[in-house]
């Protein structure tokens, strides 16, 4: 499914605006496997025509369910995130004749269609909001090591008196 917006009436019209209000069921994150979005997608854009390049402003509400990266649980991360892009229709691009093509490839989106695609903006901005770590509690325990049992639902009788060898590390140093 592809998210997409008509720019035909804005982008030869300096000075105007025009607002989209999009609403999808479902986006692939195209990443990892547990990462799932679970709520129908709002997306907000507003497209200004300023000297016949498009700002391009989005807004994606949603909700991406995920497990814990320590216990495995199940995580719902609500989402609100945003994008920004300048667009230029391949007709208008001698406006920007001082730059050369990498330059323009840098700064800005050169579109030739109507039909503007914002799928790849939106997965983006989804990706680019979950954080790199994922924890259903700040103080998660994670699995005993030893025995496996999960430590947020009761704790194990193996002895805990092995330490994370970095740790072990900067005990000894400390000591030293
Ligand atoms: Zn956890
Ligand atoms: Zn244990």
């Amino acid at each position: 499914m592809s998210i997409t917006i008509n720019l035909s009436k804005i982008r030869n019209n300096e000075g105007t605006s025009l607002s989209f209000n999009l609403q999808t069921e479902k986006l692939d994150l195209l990443a990892k496997e547990d990462l799932l979005i679970t709520k129908p997608l709002q997306i907000w854009v507003e497209v200004k025509n300023t000297g016949n390049i498009l700002q391009l402003q989005g807004e994606v509400e949603t909700e991406v369910t995920t497990n814990c990266d320590r216990c495995l649980e199940k995580v719902i991360l609500p989402i609100k995130t945003n994008f920004k892009e300048k667009l230029i229709h391949t007709s208008n691009l001698k406006l920007l004749h001082y730059l050369t093509k990498d330059e323009i490839e840098e700064e800005y989106v050169v579109f030739d269609k109507d039909n503007f695609d914002l799928t790849d903006f939106v997965r983006e901005s989804i990706i680019l909001a979950i954080p790199l770590k994922i924890l259903c509690a700040e103080n998660c325990r994670g699995f005993c090591p030893k025995c496996g049992q999960n430590l947020n639902r009761s704790s194990c009788n193996c002895t805990t008196d092995e330490i994370d060898p970095r740790l072990a590390i900067l005990a000894k140093l400390k000591r030293d």
